[in-house]
């Protein structure tokens, strides 16, 4: 089968298009025919050596995608050949089969498209977690949203707004708050209006956010603390910038602050929060109120393209490609 290979870490264009060997389902994993992999930030920093787990090589990434089961390891029962799946795995998807451990099948309505599918798990899960789980964001509330026309930005948006939030959305263009405010952002801010934080209060009231999704990290950290209001939450979910943050807790005190790190991977082990998230967020794909936004479409041998234009904040919605 082809698939893609990366046998030492760097840019996006150490991953090379090889022909390997068809994994082979062990016990209690299904291998799956993959039809579209959602590409994410942390696909590209695993490549580079620099995600939160360390990279071994070689290997092929991709860690969600969607798919038809099409073998079925010892010991794993209810899931049968030909059914279509969406999956959240370590690696491997970026090949036209992939073994996922059966626990790593993620129910998925059957009324999204493949590519859908494959833009699901982990900007929803995430986005549940952020504003639930952990943010325990109340109808009514403000909650800021960065990167808001990424793939986990364009999630958050959506179910803030089927929570009865009221988003403040910010991004680098106008296109991409063009985007937020067609998914029902309701004040657009451009990331580097000089006068952001200003705007954030008087959005809010002058309060500042109650809870800010906060991915970019370096000097934005500070920021964040800044537009959240009294007694808000600070989720950190992602560090895009690569920049290491200051934190005065000083200023957690003054304002009766707190600051929650958000990690998929980790909650994930919490089978209780995941089974809530996932019966929400089908129930909310189902009725409509939100639906994965599926951004620019690649080949299997233009990953590397894929991975470098998310890099450089080119897409929009999830980055796809396709075996
Ligand atoms: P996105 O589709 O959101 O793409 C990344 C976006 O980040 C860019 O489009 C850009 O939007 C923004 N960005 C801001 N600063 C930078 C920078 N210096 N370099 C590059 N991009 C920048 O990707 P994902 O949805 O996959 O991820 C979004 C963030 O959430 C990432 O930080 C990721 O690591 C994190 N994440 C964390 C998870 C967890 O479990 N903790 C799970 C999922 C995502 P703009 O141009 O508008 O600024």
């Amino acid at each position: 089968m082809r698939g893609m290979l990366v046998e030492r870490l760097g840019a996006p264009d150490v991953m090379e298009l090889r022909e390997l060997p068809v994994p082979e389902p062990g016990p209690g994993h299904v291998r799956v025919k993959v039809e579209a992999v959602g590409i994410n930030f942390a696909d590209a920093l695993a490549v580079a050596g620099e995600y939160l787990t360390r990279t071994r090589v070689p290997y092929t990434p991709g860690m969600e995608f969607a798919g038809t089961v099409d073998a079925v390891g010892e010991g794993v029962s209810g899931v049968q050949p030909g059914t279509r799946v969406a999956c959240l795995g370590g690696t491997g998807a970026l090949a036209e089969y992939a073994v996922v451990p059966a626990a790593g099948i993620i129910p998925v309505p059957q009324s999204l498209s493949a590519a859908q599918a494959a833009a699901f798990p982990v900007s929803y899960f995430t986005a549940y977690h952020a504003l639930n789980t952990l943010g325990q964001a109340k109808a009514g509330q403000w909650v800021l949203v960065q990167a808001a026309a990424g793939a986990l930005g364009t999630a958050s948006i959506q179910l803030a707004k089927a929570m009865g939030l009221q988003v403040v959305a910010m991004a680098s263009t106008d296109e991409k708050l063009e985007l937020a405010r067609g998914l029902g952002a309701d004040v657009t801010l451009l990331q580097d209006d000089p006068e952001r934080v200003q705007k954030v209060k008087a959005a809010t009231g002058g309060a500042g956010a109650a809870l800010v999704l906060e991915v970019v990290g370096g000097a934005r950290f500070q920021e964040s603390l800044s537009m959240t209001a009294t007694r808000g939450r600070v989720i950190v979910i992602g560090n895009a910038s690569r920049e290491t943050a200051l934190l005065h807790p000083a200023e957690l005190m003054k304002r009766n602050l707190t600051v929650t790190g958000l990690w998929l991977t980790s909650m994930m082990s919490d089978l209780v929060a995941t089974r809530e998230a996932a019966q929400e967020l089908t129930r909310l794909v189902a009725s409509g109120q939100v639906t994965p936004q599926v951004g620019p479409t690649y080949a299997l041998a233009d990953s590397a393209r894929a991975f470098q234009d998310l890099l450089d904040r080119k897409t929009t919605g999830k980055v796809i490609i396709e075996p």
